[in-house]
C-alpha cells in the first residue's frame, strides 16, 4: 500500500501540555474513510473539562512558560523545522488525507506541499513583525507595539484539514500566541500526527494543544471559555453566527471565513475552452467542498447554449473514483451527513431548474458517498441551489444579458467570499474586480490560493483575513507606549 498507511484503526490521544492523554470520560468517536465506508481511526471525544485543561496549559504557556521569552528568530527556526518535517511526510500525510477525506491522491499532494509553504512562510515573517515611531508632538517617544494576542482558540473544517490548521497554526506561532486547535470531527488524523514533531522541532508544552471532539461539546466551550482571547473559526455560516454570539459575553477577538455562493462569471468574449475548463474546475476541484467554489456560473446570453452543451460533455470525463487512485479527478464528498445534504440539493436543484447532466448518485459504486458532478442550468438567482452554500459538486448555470446585468446577479448574495471573472477585455475585467463586492477576484482563472496573498470575505462570508501579513496581524495586540523626554514635573500645580 503507497505511504505504508495499514486499514487497520489507528488510536490517537488529545495532545495537551505536550503530552499524549485520554479524555476525561475516556470516551472516542470513530474517524472514517468516506469511499469505503470503513472505522480508520478513533480519537477522544475531549469535552468541557478537556477544553479546560488545554486552555489551562496554553495560558500557563503564555504567562510564565519559555515561550514568553522565545525569540522571534527562535519561532521563526521551529516553523522551519516543521516545514521540513511535513515537507518529508508528504506521501504519508497526503495518502492519509485522501483516505479521511476522500479527496483525490493527486489534490492531497498539493494540499500537503501548500501546507509546508505555509510554515516556511510565517517561518519568515516571524522576523519581521515591526513596530512603528508615532509622530507626536510633544518632547516625547511615541511608541506603536505589536505583542501577541494570547491564547487562541482555533476551530477548523474538513474540507483542508490540514491546510486549514497551517493557516491558522502558522501565523499564531509566528506572532507569539499560544493555541488550543480543534480540528473537524470528521478529519482529526493529520493534525494528530503533526501533533507527534511539536516536541521534536523545539515547540515548547502548551503552546500548541490539539484537541478532538464534537462542535456543541468541545468547539463551544472553547469559543466561551474567559482564559481564550481569540477564536480563529473557518466553517459553515450558520455556526459562525453561532461563534460570533457566544465570543460576545467574553468580547473576544473573532476572525471568520464561512463560505461563499461564489460567482464564476463569463463573457462572450472569454477564450471558450479555457473558460469551459475554469468553470469546471471551480465547482467541481476537491469533490466542490471548497468554500470559494464557483457554485454560480454565470454566462452571457450569446454564448450560453454552447455553454452549457461544452461543459456537459466534458463533465462526462470528469472521473470518479477511489482517492487513492491517481487518475482520480473526484472522489466520495467527506461524510454520510455531507451526502445527505448534497443529495437533497440534487433533488430540490430538479424541481428549481433544468438538469444538464448528473443529478445523484453514480451507479458504479456500491459502497461510498460519492455522487455526481451536476450542473443544472436556467437557474433563476432567486432559487435555493443559487442562494445556498451546498458544499459539493452542484453547478448552477445563470443566464445574463450585458455586463450590468451580471454583476448585478453576481453581488445579488449574502455572501462575498470570491469571485472569478472571464474576458479578454482588460478594461471590462476592471470594471468588475471593481464593482464585486468580494474579497477575492480571479481574472481568467479560478482558485489559485497563495499564502502570500489575503483570503477572506465580504458580507457573510464573514471577517478578518487569512495568509500573507495580513494573517498575522490577527494574532497580534496593538500597544501605545509613551516615553516621556521632560526632565521636569507637568507643572500643573
Ligand atoms: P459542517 O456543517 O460542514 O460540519 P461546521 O461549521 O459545522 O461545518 O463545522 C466546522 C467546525 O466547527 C468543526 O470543527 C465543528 O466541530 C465546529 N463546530 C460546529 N458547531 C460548533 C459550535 N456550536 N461551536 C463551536 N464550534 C462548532
Ligand atoms: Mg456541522
Amino acid at each position: 500500500m503507497p505511504g505504508g498507511i495499514k486499514t487497520d484503526v489507528r488510536n490517537y490521544q488529545l495532545y495537551i501540555n505536550g503530552e499524549w492523554t485520554d479524555s476525561a470520560s475516556k470516551k472516542t468517536f470513530p474517524v472514517y474513510d468516506p469511499s469505503t465506508e470503513e472505522v480508520i481511526a478513533q480519537v477522544p471525544d475531549a469535552g468541557p473539562e478537556d477544553v479546560n485543561r488545554a486552555v489551562a496549559a496554553a495560558k500557563a504557556a503564555f504567562d510564565d512558560g519559555p515561550w514568553a521569552t522565545t525569540t522571534a528568530q527562535e519561532r521563526g527556526r521551529v516553523l522551519f523545522r516543521l516545514a521540513n518535517k511535513i515537507r518529508e511526510n508528504i506521501p504519508m500525510l497526503a495518502e492519509m488525507e485522501a483516505r479521511n477525506t476522500g479527496k483525490p491522491i493527486v489534490e492531497a499532494e498539493y494540499d500537503i506541499t501548500d501546507v509546508a509553504t505555509c510554515f516556511e512562510y510565517y517561518g519568515g515573517l516571524a522576523t519581521k513583525i515591526l513596530g512603528f515611531v508615532n509622530p507626536v508632538p510633544d518632547n516625547a517617544v511615541s511608541l506603536t507595539m505589536k505583542e501577541p494576542m494570547g491564547v487562541a482558540g482555533q476551530i477548523i473544517p474538513w474540507n483542508y484539514p490540514l491546510a486549514m490548521a497551517a493557516w491558522k497554526l502558522a501565523p499564531a506561532i509566528a506572532a507569539g500566541c499560544t493555541m488550543v486547535l480543534k480540528p473537524a470531527e470528521q478529519t482529526p488524523m493529520t493534525a494528530l500526527e503533526v501533533a507527534k514533531w511539536f516536541n521534536e522541532i523545539g515547540l515548547p508544552p502548551g503552546v500548541v494543544n490539539v484537541i478532538t471532539g464534537f462542535g456543541e461539546t468541545c468547539g463551544a466551550p472553547l469559543v466561551q471559555h474567559p482564559d481564550v482571547n481569540k477564536i480563529a473559526f473557518t466553517g459553515s455560516a450558520a455556526v459562525g453566527k453561532i461563534i460570533v454570539k457566544q465570543a460576545a459575553d467574553t468580547v473576544k477577538r473573532v476572525t471568520l471565513e464561512l463560505g461563499g455562493k461564489s460567482p464564476n462569471i463569463f463573457f462572450a468574449d472569454a477564450d471558450f475552452e479555457a473558460a469551459i475548463d475554469g468553470a469546471l474546475f471551480g465547482v467541481f476541484v476537491n469533490q466542490g467542498e471548497v468554500c470559494s467554489a464557483g457554485s454560480r456560473i454565470l454566462v452571457q446570453k450569446s454564448i450560453y447554449k454552447k455553454f452549457v452543451e461544452a461543459m456537459t460533455e466534458k463533465a462526462k470525463k470528469v472521473k470518479l473514483g477511489a482517492p487513492l487512485d491517481r487518475d482520480t479527478k473526484m472522489g466520495p464528498l467527506v461524510s454520510k451527513d455531507q451526502y445527505d445534504r448534497v443529495r437533497e440539493y440534487q433533488e430540490i436543484g430538479k424541481l428549481e431548474a433544468k438538469l444538464a447532466f448528473g443529478g445523484g448518485r453514480p451507479k458504479d459504486f456500491a459502497k461510498g458517498y460519492y455522487v455526481e458532478p451536476t450542473i443544472f442550468y436556467d437557474v433563476d438567482n432567486s432559487s435555493r441551489i443559487a442562494r445556498e452554500e451546498i458544499f459539493g459538486p452542484v453547478a448552477s448555470v445563470i443566464p445574463f444579458e450585458d455586463e450590468k446585468d451580471a454583476i448585478k446577479i453576481a453581488n445579488d448574495s449574502p455572501y462575498g467570499l470570491a469571485a472569478a471573472v472571464w474576458t479578454r477585455d482588460i478594461f471590462k475585467a476592471f470594471r468588475a474586480v471593481k464593482a464585486l463586492r468580494v474579497g477575492i477576484v480571479w481574472v481568467n482563472h479560478m482558485q489559485p490560493t497563495y499564502v502570500e496573498a489575503p483570503w477572506g470575505g465580504y458580507k457573510q462570508s464573514g471577517f478578518g483575513r487569512e495568509l500573507g501579513p495580513w494573517g498575522i496581524e490577527e494574532y497580534l495586540e496593538t500597544k501605545q507606549v509613551h516615553i516621556n523626554l521632560n526632565e521636569a514635573p507637568i507643572g500643573w500645580y
